[in-house]
């Protein structure tokens, strides 16, 4: 047995499911999930001593690969401080200006400590501040584990939302509409079907956790016309894509500004934060300048906020990164494509900058009905091929990979070494 087959069969009798996240256990792809001991740059070290080369990167907040010396040293320094104080810190106001410097909707921000925190927060204050009850989701993308996001389709695309999940109460999914992404004649027909009842549509604008789908053209731009339009709060989850496709994100990348704007991930830097934010007399109705009640007792965390800040301020000062990576992003996905292509596959590859997925089906996927057509056996195979040649994917189909900066051109040629190899071995 492996340590991690121990380790496996221990959690399993103490922790639901044996993860504290369920995407970590594997199965969708089988077998047992690798615990892992240690980190450094592009490599993954398992409790065995197994290396790999990291294409999730704790999921996006890695993008300057792990224990970056700019990340630990201003935690070292943060350290002998405060591991917390439940009180205002400098940090906090610094990290906010910043915030609001790169990122285009932000006028005000609140820090909390997750990405659910910061969707479940943004659409409370949508609802407070419209004084409406229904938001509308669009089918596959994820917005952390709030009862109001669980929430699957109807029948049909005027219908309300069917609970996702048990203990997601048909109330809750009553106020929750649910539409496929990129069909803005749908968003029109859902908001027609419900005059004046709606506070919020929320949206990955890149889509990054049905794997990665970008936006077609005009479709954030049409959403956030018919905002406008029915004075509807517009919210991007930018928890995923906010410093990754861009220094402001999405929105930056695509040049549509959402009126509230959700973030986490690479904004600490490794450390549990996330952010909501937007305008100004839209986060004016949070308490205490409020009335919308929203709390936390560790946010603002000083090292939460040291490694954040750290992070920031170095995508800040060296731009040249997104370059970067958005070339090892084309490198990966055009080889992938291409190795695709030469053994008769044909899949497609999404790509965004240094987020792209490999779909296991010939067909284009820009929803998530498309995504469901990938050969979900066939991708587990790959997964395990890829994992044995120390290559570290998502264990999904329906997951993004995220590159970081320590992805060398070395690294991009071992990578698609292994995914030729992978895909002929998950073939036959
Ligand atoms: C990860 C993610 C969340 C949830 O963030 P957590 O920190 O896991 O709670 C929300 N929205 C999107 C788009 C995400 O990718």
């Amino acid at each position: 047995m492996t340590t991690s087959e121990t380790l496996f069969a221990r959690a399993q009798e103490l922790i639901p499911g044996g993860v504290n996240s369920p995407v970590r256990a594997f199965r969708s792809v089988g077998g047992v999930p690798v615990f892992m001991q240690s980190a450094r740059g592009a490599w993954l070290t398992d409790v065995d001593g197994k290396q790999y080369v990291d294409f999730i990167n704790s999921w996006g907040p890695m993008i300057l690969g792990h224990a970056p010396a700019v990340v630990l040293d201003a935690l070292t320094k943060a350290l002998p401080d405060s591991l917390s104080f439940g009180a205002p810190t400098r940090r906090e106001v610094e990290l906010a200006e910043l915030l609001i410097e790169l990122v285009p909707s932000l006028e005000k921000v609140r820090l909390v400590n997750s990405g659910t925190e910061a969707t479940m927060s943004a659409i409370r204050v949508a609802r407070g501040y419209t004084g409406r009850a229904k938001i509308l989701k669009f089918e596959g993308c994820y917005h952390g584990h709030g009862d109001s996001f669980l929430i699957a389709a109807g029948s049909g695309a005027l219908t309300l939302g069917a609970p996702d999940s048990p203990g997601v109460t048909e109330g809750v999914a009553r106020d929750t509409l649910t539409v496929p992404y990129n069909d803005l004649a749908a968003v029109e027909a859902a908001i027609a079907a419900n005059p004046d009842q709606l506070a919020a549509i929320i949206i990955e604008p890149v889509v990054g956790n049905m794997g990665l789908v970008e936006p077609a053209p005009g479709f954030l731009a049409g959403l956030r016309a018919l905002c406008t339009k029915h004075s509807i709060v517009l919210i991007f989850d930018e928890v995923m894509t906010g410093f990754r496709l861009a220094p402001g994100g999405a929105q930056e990348r695509y040049g549509v500004v959402p009126d509230m704007t959700t973030l986490g991930k690479i904004i600490g830097g490794g450390l549990p934060v996330g952010a909501y934010g937007g305008r100004a007399d839209i986060m004016n109705q949070v308490a205490p300048a409020g009335k919308v009640y929203q709390a936390g007792t560790l946010s603002g965390n000083p090292l939460a906020t040291a490694a954040g800040m750290a992070q920031l301020r170095y995508l800040h000062e060296h731009p040249e990164v997104y370059q970067q990576l958005e070339t090892i992003g084309t490198r990966l996905a055009d080889g992938t494509r291409q190795i695709a292509k030469e053994l008769g596959l044909h899949y497609t590859v999404n790509q965004v900058g240094s987020m792209f997925s490999l779909f296991f089906t010939p067909e284009p996927v820009n929803n998530l009905e498309d995504a469901k057509k990938a050969n979900l056996p066939a991708f587990g195979r790959y997964f395990h091929a890829m994992l044995n040649r120390g290559i570290y994917l998502a264990p999904s189909q329906f997951e993004a990979l995220f590159i970081s900066t320590a992805i060398t051109d070395e690294l991009v040629e071992k990578y698609l070494t292994a995914c030729r190899e992978s895909l002929i071995e998950a073939h036959h």
